[in-house]
């Protein structure tokens, strides 16, 4: 079951998060490395996220 992530404050699924990449060569791309904070809300920037069952 895929989950996707909502905010508890106004139950938007527009989250972001703000990720460290790095460079990778051999892949010639940028790589998604480890979030550097807590996933926010896009809708009202809430930090309150919660993970929930997609339908
Ligand atoms: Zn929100």
């Amino acid at each position: 079951m895929p989950t996707e992530k909502r905010c508890k404050d106004c139950g938007s699924t527009e989250i972001h998060c703000q990720m460290l990449a790095h460079w990778d060569a051999e892949e010639d791309d940028w790589v998604m490395g480890t979030p550097v904070d807590p996933p926010f809300c896009g809708d009202c920037h809430s930090f309150e996220i919660e993970d929930v069952e997609a339908d």
